[in-house]
C-alpha cells in the first residue's frame, strides 16, 4: 500500500505530466509551423550545460571530490544542476554518498536496484525518503556545508533551477521570437530527456552491462548509457574506483565529462585531478578475470586443477604480484623523496632531482615488467579456456 502522506507531491506530479506535457507541446510546435533551428541548438546547448553540471558536478566533483574547482566553475555547476530538477547538490550527493556506501542494500541504498527497475530508476523519487541521516553520514557531508555556494544553492536551488531551465531559454527564443520553443522545447522536452538519460544510471547501469572489475556489485559498465549521459556508464569502474575522476579509463571510453574536467584543468579552472594508477585497475581486471575463469573450468569436463596449467598459471601470477608490490614501494619511495625536496631545505635540489629521475626510471621498469607478466598469464589464461571449451 502507498503512503499518500510519504509521496512527494511536486515531484512526483513533474515527473508524470512532464513527458505528455513535452510529447503535447512538441506535436503543437511542429503542426504549428514554429520549427527553428536556432531553438533546437538553444535546447542541445542547455541539455548538455545540466547534463555536465550532474556529471562533473553534482556527481565528480561534490559527491566524490574527483577534483578541486576554482568558484566560478562550482556556480556554474551548481545554477545549471538546480535547472535538471534533481534537488540541490548538497542532498544529491548526501543520498549518492549513501548509494555508494550501501550500494544494493534495500533497506539503506536510497536506489537500490533490488527494489526493481522502476524503484531504482524514478521510484525512490516519488517518496520522501527517510532523510534523517546518521552523525557518520552527516560528517561526510561536513566538507558540502563548508562550501558557501553549496550551501546557497541549497537554500535556493528550486528559484534558480527554474530560471535556468525555462525561464533563461524562453528569453533567449523570444530574440527570434519563438518564446513557446524555448519555453517548452528547450524547457520541458529537453528537462524530460536529462531525467530519464541520468536515472539510466540507477536502472540500467546496475542490472545491464559487464562486471569488468568486481561482482561483488549490481553496477555495470555499459556504452549505451555512457553515451546518454555523458560518460557515467561506466559503472562498474566507478563502483570501484569513486575517487578517480574519469569514469571511462580508457583514452578512447566515451566519457566527455573526463574531457571537460581535464580541459578546464588546462586553463587553471579546476586542479588536483585523482587518478587511480594504472597498474592498480589492471590488477583488478585481471582479478575479475581469473574468478570468472575458475568458475568456467569448475564448471567444464576438463580436469584442470592441480594440473601443469594451473601451474604455469600460478607462477604468472606470482611474478605479477611481485611486480605489483615492487612497483607499490617504489611509488613510495618517489612521493617520500618530492616530500623531502619540497620540505627539507638540507637536501641538495639537484641530488633530489637525480634521486626522482632514478626512481621515475624504475618504476617504468616496474610497470612495464607487470604489464608483461599479466599478458603473459592472459595468454596462458586464453589457451587455457579454449581447451576447456574443446573438451
Ligand atoms: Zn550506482
Ligand atoms: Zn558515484
Amino acid at each position: 500500500m502507498v503512503d499518500v502522506k510519504k509521496v512527494n507531491w511536486v515531484t512526483t506530479l513533474y515527473l508524470i505530466f512532464s513527458p505528455f506535457v513535452a510529447a503535447a507541446s512538441l506535436y503543437y510546435w511542429l503542426k504549428s509551423g514554429s520549427f527553428n533551428w536556432a531553438t533546437i541548438v538553444l535546447a542541445l546547448v542547455l541539455l548538455t550545460f545540466i547534463q555536465v553540471s550532474i556529471t562533473a558536478g553534482y556527481h565528480r566533483l561534490f559527491s566524490h571530490r574527483t577534483y578541486n574547482a576554482k568558484w566560478p566553475v562550482r556556480l556554474f555547476f551548481l545554477v545549471f544542476g538546480g535547472a535538471a530538477f534533481e534537488g540541490a547538490a548538497l542532498s544529491w550527493s548526501l543520498d549518492h554518498r549513501i548509494h555508494h556506501n550501501h550500494v544494493d542494500d534495500n533497506g539503506k541504498d536510497p536506489y537500490s536496484i533490488g527494489k526493481g527497475f522502476f524503484w531504482a530508476h524514478m521510484g525512490w523519487l516519488l517518496f520522501k525518503h527517510n532523510s534523517e541521516l546518521t552523525q557518520k553520514e552527516k560528517e561526510r557531508g561536513g566538507d558540502l556545508m563548508n562550501d558557501p555556494l553549496v550551501v546557497w544553492q541549497y537554500n535556493n536551488w528550486l528559484p534558480v533551477g527554474f530560471f535556468a531551465g525555462f525561464i533563461l531559454p524562453a528569453l533567449i527564443a523570444l530574440l527570434w521570437g519563438d518564446f513557446f520553443g524555448g519555453l517548452f522545447i528547450a524547457g520541458v522536452v529537453r528537462s524530460v530527456i536529462n531525467h530519464h538519460s541520468t536515472f539510466l544510471i540507477n536502472s540500467l547501469s546496475h542490472c545491464v552491462g559487464k562486471q569488468t572489475y568486481s561482482d561483488t556489485h549490481s553496477a555495470r559498465d555499459n556504452l549505451f548509457t555512457a553515451i546518454l549521459t555523458f560518460g557515467e556508464g561506466y559503472h562498474n569502474y566507478h563502483h570501484e574506483f569513486p575517487s578517480d575522476y574519469r569514469n571511462g579509463v580508457r583514452f578512447f571510453d566515451w566519457d566527455p565529462s573526463k574531457w571537460v574536467i581535464k580541459g578546464l584543468s588546462l586553463v587553471g579552472m579546476t586542479s588536483e585531478l585523482k587518478k587511480i594508477p594504472d597498474e592498480i585497475i589492471l590488477r583488478k581486471k585481471t582479478q575479475m578475470k581469473e574468478k570468472r575463469m575458475k568458475a568456467k573450468l569448475s564448471a567444464s569436463k576438463l580436469k584442470f586443477f592441480g594440473s601443469t596449467q594451473e601451474q604455469i598459471l600460478e607462477g604468472l601470477k606470482e611474478k605479477y604480484e611481485n611486480a605489483f608490490k615492487t612497483l607499490a614501494n617504489l611509488r613510495a619511495e618517489l612521493k617520500k623523496t618530492q616530500k623531502a625536496s619540497d620540505s627539507d631545505f638540507k637536501y641538495d635540489k639537484t641530488f633530489i632531482s637525480l634521486e626522482t629521475n632514478i626512481l621515475q626510471d624504475r618504476i617504468n621498469d616496474a610497470h612495464r615488467e607487470f604489464k608483461e607478466y599479466v599478458g603473459e598469464w592472459n595468454a596462458m589464461r586464453r589457451r587455457v579456456l579454449a581447451y576447456a571449451k574443446a573438451v
